[in-house]
């Protein structure tokens, strides 16, 4: 399963989606072990919004849990980058600069 939901680019297209559709973040299956069989578990709250303001905090994120292993998931949109603070431009700059040859001090400044 993947953990990210294309549909959603942009953190208002997710935020209507949350508020609307939320059945297109529903995995399938288990991530775990496979059965079809997810129920909603709440959601967790996280800050994506990297503008000055952050009027869009905090942003949910919906959860899921499996009715036969009992453990829970989470989907993301693709706007946020799981397991990290920094965007995917972000990310991808740095990298680009780390391979290019440029120090990490450099690129901090
Ligand atoms: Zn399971």
């Amino acid at each position: 399963m993947h953990r990210i939901v294309h549909a959603h680019r942009a953190l208002e297209q997710h935020q209507r989606a949350i508020l609307s559709t939320l059945e297109s973040y529903r995995p399938p299956r288990c991530p775990h072990c496979g059965v079809a069989s997810l129920w909603g578990h709440g959601s967790y709250d996280r800050k994506a919004d990297r503008s000055a303001a952050g009027a869009l905090n905090p942003v949910l994120v919906p959860r899921f849990r499996c009715t036969a292993c009992c453990r829970t998931c989470s989907r993301l949109p693709l706007c946020f980058c799981p397991r990290r603070w920094y965007g995917w431009a972000l990310q991808q700059l740095v990298l680009s600069l780390c391979m290019s040859g440029m120090s990490l001090r450099r690129i901090a400044a």
